[in-house]
């Protein structure tokens, strides 16, 4: 991963120089008035400074800088990574925004502030698995993102997001209210998109949807506002007059390997995006989530490496809502939608394309149909029915005789805690946590019914996610990847591939009800591919109130610190919306501060 991100920084300096332009060195600081270091934690200089520092450019981070600019702030934007938009920029820009935005009203869909309100804290909605998507929700939390997101849906049509032109629907929708449609799409027009590195068809310019179609009008948006944005910069800390108390007066962020002190003249706002690429941060709330489940969504164009949520707790903010983290519902864990490639997120097909393409190394094979292959453990064998779902979310019209805050909804739920995740997750019996590697088999034949091409690009062989051979013991031998921690035994996987055999002569699935086994497994080459759950979604981190202000382990808010966005806590809404609407409240906020360092 090291040597990745050195090669990532390589690609990135061309575009650097194109974007960052707007750079001020320490020289020029030097007539702005800032005072010596005079406090204790306050650094002997500052290398640049202004009244807000919003620490990444993301879903959350380019509208908190676009409003506080508007509200009159100066604004720094920094972003690790080359290039602005963070997962945003590879999402599926599905926007699930209501309470009453002009589009539902032109489309004659009914909802309010008061019933998103309601929809998003129902204690009553479960899954069939029993987890609940709104009872842990934060209420002053929510209250803030219910009153907000009719206006921001209307905000970003005027700060150029040109939505598709249709009625709100449920398309992507994932835990957003079961009274109102309220999913709309970002029209990607001509933007290049990250992931293939060229448009999208013309012909689907206005129709389909894509997270470039929010990321670039909002990246203009605040360029036009006169925001300052350098990237590969990366705050690694936080600035606070005492270590744990008072102020925060700024940040530290490397650049080009030098640590530069950056002043908040207001306030530094958190929007760095989330933890759950982190394995011992994300490991805090699932002990199971260890290093082999390295395929988070949206990596590796940024990372979700907690860098926020340890920055703000190390100058002693809280986390909050942590049961929402590990909430089993929706997109927090998913199954693997393309195998045979590290990234298999479903919803994100990386392109030879793609400027990041070298990083990535595989497309992956997408899977049709899981009748074609069976999944097998680290020790060669299967776990479950491979045709079966993962994790569900509440949506639209998901109860169908929903009562708002009735027992009834929880109670008249089909009760069915098996899932496919979990049983990945389960591991074979050693006392070591996470299930180890988990690898797609399948044969000659599958290949000729899938379509696919068992070779680069479309695999990634190099780096131990794909294998083939002419046995099916030898295929068991052939797998040597860093995460397997013992070799598959040939027998295990032989005995697991004659037993699913004799399960499609039967045309039953004696040990995991595979609906009626299709084809056997049996003409070489044979092949292992890849095939683990994908981590998505971070739901918990720091503790804020409504007006996104970060709060400490007694409950005070920590002057002139907000987050939100993936990094905040209190709310187990999926995706874009929860962090546009507050981005929006933390920018307009921050921006109504004190100005501190000016005064001192
Ligand atoms: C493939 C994919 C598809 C998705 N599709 C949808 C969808 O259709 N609808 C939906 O609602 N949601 C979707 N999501 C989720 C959505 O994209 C995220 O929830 C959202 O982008 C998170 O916003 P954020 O601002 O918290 O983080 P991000 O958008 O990821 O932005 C965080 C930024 O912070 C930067 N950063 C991190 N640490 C630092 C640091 N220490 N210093 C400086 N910069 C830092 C990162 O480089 C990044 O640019 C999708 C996600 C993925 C990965």
């Amino acid at each position: 991963m090291e040597d990745d991100r050195k090669d990532k920084q390589k690609l990135s300096r061309r575009d650097f120089g194109r974007t960052v332009g707007a750079g001020v060195g320490a020289a020029a600081l030097s007539g702005l008035g800032v005072e010596p270091a005079e406090a204790e934690g306050r650094p002997p200089h500052w290398d640049k400074q202004a009244d807000i520092i919003v620490v990444g450019a993301g879903a959350t981070g380019l509208p908190a800088a676009i409003e506080a600019s508007e509200h009159g702030a100066s604004v720094i934007l920094i972003d690790a990574n080359f290039d602005v938009g963070g997962h945003a920029m590879v999402s599926g820009g599905n926007v699930a925004l209501g309470g009453g935005t002009s589009r539902q009203k032109k489309y004659g869909v009914e909802d309010s502030a008061d019933l998103l309100f309601a929809d998003l804290t129902d204690w009553s909605v479960v899954e069939p698995n029993g987890f609940p998507d709104y009872r842990y929700n934060d209420k002053e939390v929510i209250r803030a993102f219910a009153d907000n997101s009719a206006p921001t849906f209307e905000w970003l049509v005027a700060h150029g997001v040109i939505f598709v032109e249709k009625a709100p629907d449920n398309l992507g929708a994932g835990a957003t209210g079961n009274s109102a449609l309220r999913e709309n799409h970002a029209a990607p027009m001509g933007w290049t998109l990250m992931q293939t590195g060229k448009p999208v068809d013309p012909t689907e310019a206005t129709t389909r949807s894509s997270g470039v179609g929010l990321v670039r009008p909002l990246e203009a948006a605040a360029r036009k506002a006169n925001v300052q944005i350098l990237l590969q910069h990366k705050m690694s800390s936080l600035i606070r007059q005492t270590p744990s108390s008072g102020k925060i007066l700024g940040i530290k962020a490397t650049h080009e390997g030098k640590i530069l002190n950056i002043a908040a003249r207001k306030a530094v706002i958190l929007a760095t995006g989330g933890s759950s690429g982190n394995v011992n941060f994300r490991r805090m709330f699932d002990v199971r989530l260890t290093e082999e489940y390295n395929g988070v969504a949206g990596e590796p164009y940024s990372f979700q490496d907690g860098s926020g949520e340890l920055a703000g707790i190390a100058i002693g903010a809280s986390l909050w809502g942590a049961y929402n983290q590990v909430g089993e519902f929706g997109d927090r864990l998913t199954k693997a939608g393309r195998i045979g490639t590290q990234y298999g997120y479903r919803n994100l097909e990386w392109q030879p394309g793609s400027p990041i393409f070298h990083l990535v190394r595989a497309v992956g094979l997408t899977v049709r149909d899981y009748q074609n292959v069976i999944l097998v453990n680290q020790v060669g064998m299967r776990f479950y029915d491979e045709t079966a779902g993962q994790y569900t979310a509440n949506n639209y019209h998901a109860i169908s005789s929903y009562k708002p805050g009735s027992y009834l909804n929880a109670a008249n739920i089909k009760y069915n805690p098996a899932n496919f995740l979990d049983a990945a997750l389960a591991g074979t019996g050693e006392a070591v946590n996470g299930g180890g590697p988990i690898w797609a088999i399948f044969d000659a034949d599958a290949v000729k019914r899938e379509q696919w091409t068992v070779a680069p690009p479309y695999v990634d062989i190099a780096e131990g996610y794909f294998f083939s051979a002419n046995t099916v013991a030898g295929l068991a031998s052939a797998i040597v990847n860093k995460y397997q921690r013992k070799p598959m035994p040939g027998a295990a996987l032989e005995n697991a591939v004659t037993r699913y055999n004799s399960f499609v002569d039967a045309g039953n699935d004696a040990d995991f009800g595979k609906p009626a086994p299709k084809y056997k497994i049996q003409t070489p080459p044979f092949y292992a591919a890849w095939a683990m759950p994908v981590v998505h979604d971070t739901r918990a981190g720091l503790r804020i109130n409504g007006k996104c202000q970060v709060m400490d382990f007694s409950g005070n808010v920590i002057p002139g610190l907000y987050c939100a966005g993936e990094s905040a806590g209190g709310f187990g809404l999926h995706g874009l919306a929860r962090c546009l609407v507050q981005g929006r409240i933390a920018g307009m906020n921050a921006a109504g501060e004190a100005s501190e360092i000016s005064k001192a």
